[in-house]
């Protein structure tokens, strides 16, 4: 797997559109006092052109470019969970245990409110709606 499709997976576990992560990204990038363009936005230049092509979902999941360690925390804090080293190691051409299905990891496990998930399968978690999903797997290989 490589690290785009793993934000990819993160992101549709977390049902998001691509559209509703790019919003929150902004948010958390706008409420970054560090972020360079704060000041240009604030006299009223176009955000789209300041944004930095490391913060963009469309060229993250296309693997078009490659979140650093900033994007990387405020997506994991703001936007959608993650884990930054899973990213990291599958860059790195690394294969981190994570669930095939929701992308879920050991440090970033699924939680339904009550218990988190565990490992059933090499590649496959317990929540309700990965285990769903491997039977309809199962099903379609049988
Ligand atoms: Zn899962
Ligand atoms: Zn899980």
């Amino acid at each position: 797997m490589h690290p785009h499709d793993y934000l990819k997976l993160r992101r549709r576990a977390a049902g998001l559109t691509i559209e509703e992560a790019q919003r929150r990204l902004d948010e958390a990038l706008q409420a970054d006092w560090r972020f360079l363009g704060v000041d240009r936005r604030a006299r009223g230049d176009d955000f789209e052109q300041l944004r930095d092509p490391c913060a963009d979902f469309v060229r993250l999941e296309a693997g078009l470019s490659i979140a650093g360690t900033r994007e990387l925390v405020l997506i994991k804090v703001r936007v959608f969970p993650i884990d930054p080293v899973i990213y990291h190691h599958l860059g790195m051409g690394g294969t981190p245990r994570i669930c095939r299905f929701c992308g879920c990891s050991q440090l970033d496990a699924c939680f339904d409110g009550h218990t988190t998930c565990a490992w059933v399968a090499k590649d496959l978690c317990s929540a309700a709606s990965c285990q769903a999903q491997a039977v309809k797997e199962h099903r379609r290989a049988s």
